[in-house]
């Protein structure tokens, strides 16, 4: 494990800094990338920082920076320092990994216990609730600024549900104090990009609870939407955010498995636990990777072949607790 080093030192004297995320940015890797993205604006304002970030949700907007960030992928984009926040391995990088390949550095910074190892350099603290909790302890406290801790906070709500899941811990909520001093609209933040829902987001979660079912003595819930419902509810991988924290929420149900389809045949696989079953093992099973309470991965075949797969596996690990 590598001792935790300031982004200042990690920059030291570097010219070009490209930052990457992951595939289908989530709130805290929107704004891990973009809260490091203005803090070396402000440390190292000699270096050229790009951002490069699959599309995300217009509720980022708001995020310094966030219209500075590039979606298209330069293939030919050369840099001296790769930073890659909030992503376990190569394959999460998506189009950013040809970047990744041809910089002169590379860093991770990371929270996932499934990460490989990918980066000549890694930062991860698996036990810390969200890269943009990390990223805090990374920055020199002095440079801490409202704009910068926008978008830390973000992040910070995004992975722990808005400060309620095991992950988050008194320094979480020490650093969120911190942050809140800055003078954030909290309110706004959490109620904009967390719980606010479009009718179509509304629509495919009322869909996706209609659709599901019990397993495991009810200990598991899944539900799957196919690319036909996905198209008829018009909806698109950003609008299924939520849905399977939601299934948790269902009383005695220790596991909540969500999939949609993306393309004809290819499944995304969400999943959460409540006290006992560790999902990201059965996400790194299958390819993917994540948290004990929060994993993903992606299933290839047909409905009933991919849940197949997918419940044979959850349904051992719910039902071995040693409860009746
Ligand atoms: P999700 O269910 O997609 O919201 O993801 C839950 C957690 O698992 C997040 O921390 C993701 O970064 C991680 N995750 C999701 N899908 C994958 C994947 N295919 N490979 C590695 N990690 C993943
Ligand atoms: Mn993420
Ligand atoms: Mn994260």
């Amino acid at each position: 494990m590598n001792r935790l080093k300031k982004i200042d030192e990690i920059l030291a004297g570097c010219r070009s800094v490209v930052i990457l995320g992951h595939v289908h940015p989530d709130g805290d890797c929107v704004g891990s990338c973009l809260g490091l993205y203005n803090y070396i604006q402000k440390v190292a304002p000699q270096a050229e920082t790009d951002v490069y970030l699959e599309p995300f949700q217009k509720e980022f907007a708001f995020l310094k920076g966030a219209d500075q960030v590039r979606h298209e992928f330069d293939t030919e984009k050369t840099c001296e320092l790769c930073i890659v926040c909030d992503a376990s391995d190569r394959e999460r990088l998506g189009k950013g990994a040809e970047i990744f390949d041809r910089a002169g550095r590379t860093v991770s910074i990371d929270h996932h216990k499934t990460n490989t190892g990918f980066a000549g350099q890694t930062f991860l603290r698996a036990e810390i609730s969200s890269t943009c909790e990390l990223l805090y302890e990374m920055m020199e406290e002095t440079q801490m600024d409202r704009e910068i801790a926008a978008c830390l906070y973000t992040g910070m709500i995004h992975d722990t549900g808005v400060f309620k899941y095991q992950s988050a811990t008194a320094r979480t909520m020490e650093i969120a104090g911190k942050l809140m001093a800055e003078g954030i609209p909290f309110t706004d933040i959490i109620d904009r990009t967390f719980y606010q829902k479009n009718y179509r987001q509304s629509k495919a979660m009322g869909q996706a609870l209609l659709n599901s079912r019990l397993y495991a003595k009810g200990r598991l819930i899944c539900s799957v939407l196919t690319a036909e419902e996905v198209e008829r509810l018009q909806a698109g991988s950003m609008d299924m955010e939520g849905i399977v924290e939601q299934l948790r929420l269902v009383e005695d149900v220790e596991v909540s498995a969500f999939l949609y389809e993306k393309v004809p045949g290819e499944f995304k696989a969400s999943m959460r636990s409540r006290e006992y079953v560790d999902v990201s093992e059965t996400a790194a099973f299958f390819g993917g990777g994540g948290h004990a309470r929060a994993a993903g991965c992606t299933l290839r075949g047909s409905k009933e072949e991919v849940t197949g797969r997918l419940l044979e596996r959850l349904e051992k690990e719910c039902l071995q607790d040693g409860r009746a």
